[in-house]
């Protein structure tokens, strides 16, 4: 049974997992020398104000160049580096990354902040305050320019260390979002502990909003939940002017998705913050 799952699933795969079945030890290696041999890359997505469609935010999303298998998402390589740890150097090469560019938005839109996913390995170390901080003061950044993104289940496991430390960050300035926000087991009496400033709606959600009515209702009531608790609140995955319109109706604050752009290269990402901060000029949105 084992061998003929192999076969199909050989079938079904993608080059890249096929070549990566074939030599997994391979693909560590491999995977061991991309931060060090510059494989990595960082693409950006504007997250926009809905009401306003200004850009002040952009989530970065890692992508790694593979010297034979091309450019490969996230999904092809983070589980392999959750596994060997390798996620850690990782990540911190990402966060520092992502404040080096975010330092590069300051001058367009002084209030521009950028997102950095958070694996839950990470958040288990003490020195992810040592690797956040240095990050941001050796960008030149301030504190309140990062968010850290994190995920229900990576916070669920936290331990009381985990939610100090976010304590701690957040003292700091640091914001913290909670991530696919909707596919945990979220409670309500987690998230008085959990000192996040956003919410994160997930895209499942968000892509059945104009055909599901409990998918619409799950929308409505987290962004409710996050106006009542004071939190920033981002409808994740919006692709189309229908989504765009029942998001925006619901009194979602913030949107991220294919309607409003891609994840993109910095220079891309710096354009189209500096064009939706000048129209409507004045500033007083901010
Ligand atoms: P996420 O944090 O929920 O990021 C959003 C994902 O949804 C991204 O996929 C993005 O490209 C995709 N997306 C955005 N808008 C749309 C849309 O309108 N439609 C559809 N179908 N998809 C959309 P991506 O870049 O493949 O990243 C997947 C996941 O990998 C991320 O989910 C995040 O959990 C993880 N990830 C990405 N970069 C990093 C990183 O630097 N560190 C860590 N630890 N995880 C990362
Ligand atoms: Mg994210
Ligand atoms: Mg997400
Ligand atoms: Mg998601």
């Amino acid at each position: 049974a084992a061998k003929a799952a192999g076969k199909s699933a050989y079938r079904r795969s993608t080059p890249a997992l096929r070549e990566s079945a074939v030599s997994r030890a391979e693909l560590i290696a491999d995977l061991r020398r991309a931060v060090d041999e510059e494989q990595l890359r960082l693409e950006f997505q504007p997250i926009v104000d809905l009401a306003t469609g200004a850009v002040r935010s952009a989530e970065a999303l890692v992508r790694w160049r593979h010297p034979r298998l091309g450019l490969l998402s996230p999904a092809r390589f983070l589980p392999l580096a959750e596994e060997t740890g390798l996620i850690l150097p990782i990540d911190r090469w990402v966060i520092k990354e992502a404040c080096r560019a975010a330092a590069t938005w300051q001058d367009r839109v002084p209030t521009a902040t950028v997102a950095v996913n958070i694996a839950a390995a990470h958040l288990r170390r003490p020195d992810l305050i040592a690797t956040v901080t240095e990050a941001t003061a050796g960008a030149g950044l301030a504190p309140r320019a990062l968010t850290l993104e994190l995920t229900e289940s990576a916070l669920i496991e936290g331990s009381d260390a985990v939610l100090d430390r976010l304590g701690q960050l957040r003292e700091l300035g640091i914001r913290i979002a909670i991530d696919d926000f909707g596919t945990g087991y979220s409670s309500l009496s987690y998230l008085h502990r959990i000192p996040a400033t956003e919410l994160k709606i997930d895209r499942s959600f968000v892509s059945r909003i104009s055909d599901d009515a409990r998918a619409y209702a799950t929308v409505e009531m987290v962004t409710r939940l996050a106006d009542a608790f004071d939190l920033g609140v981002v409808a994740e995955g919006v692709e189309t002017e229908r989504q765009h319109d029942a998001v925006a109706a619901i009194g979602c604050v913030q949107g991220q998705g294919y309607r409003y752009g891609r994840p993109a290269a910095l220079a891309e990402l710096r354009a189209v913050l500096t064009k939706a901060a000048l129209p409507g000029g004045g500033g007083s949105s901010r």
